[in-house]
């Protein structure tokens, strides 16, 4: 088993081997963590969760589901699941974004860049923008079709588990976002753990 801690504001990548497990820990509860995947050989395959609602004709994700890359093939499936809740409508934050939704003119720390520095250790190239599998955010959809995100529902020591489908390189970023409820308005670590 190999271990990782990615401290809050920051990110790592790996290479998933097909039938490797990999197991995502929120260490303090209340804490997203992006996560993205690319084919190893071909990095214009990558986890798409567009095709991934298509596929899967929902918003949500449960035991046993797939995440589908934009070829419609599956890359991971979900193992195991102590939350039941995650996103699969939000993009990665950005610059423009904090500037957009908080008003924040100087650039915070954000997830686009992070998974972009994180995936350059494999020459990943950086795509215009990032639409990960967000664990652990908690995004709702309200009746009149407004989009609230609200605090995470993980619980310090909560997990998923991942079985890779393919050979992948996956990156993850401790989303640092401290202006939104999503992370509890505090970034914190997330645990990594891969099994054979
Ligand atoms: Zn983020």
């Amino acid at each position: 088993m190999e271990e990782y801690l990615i401290e809050g504001k920051t990110g790592y990548s790996l290479k998933l081997s097909k039938g490797q497990i990999i197991k995502v820990i929120d260490l303090e509860g209340q804490q997203i963590a992006d996560f993205v995947a690319y084919h190893e050989k071909n990095y214009e395959e990558r986890l798409d969760p567009v095709a991934t609602r298509d596929a899967l004709q929902s918003t949500d994700i449960k035991v046993n589901d797939k995440l589908y890359s934009n070829l419609y093939r599956p890359m991971l499936t979900l193992l195991k699941d102590t939350v039941g809740k995650h996103d699969l409508l939000s993009p990665a934050c950005r610059p423009e974004m904090y500037k957009l939704l908080y008003n924040k003119e100087k650039p915070l720390e954000n997830c686009y860049c992070i998974l972009n520095k994180a995936l350059s250790h494999y020459n990943v190239p950086a795509p215009s923008q990032h639409y990960p599998f967000n664990i652990f955010m908690n995004t709702i959809i309200e009746k009149n079709n407004q989009i609230e995100i609200r605090t995470s529902l993980s619980s310090p020591g909560d997990y998923v588990e991942l079985c890779a489908e393919m050979d992948l390189i996956i990156a993850i970023s401790a989303c640092p976002n401290e202006e939104s409820a999503g992370n509890g308005y505090h970034s914190s670590s997330i645990k990594v753990e891969v099994y054979s």
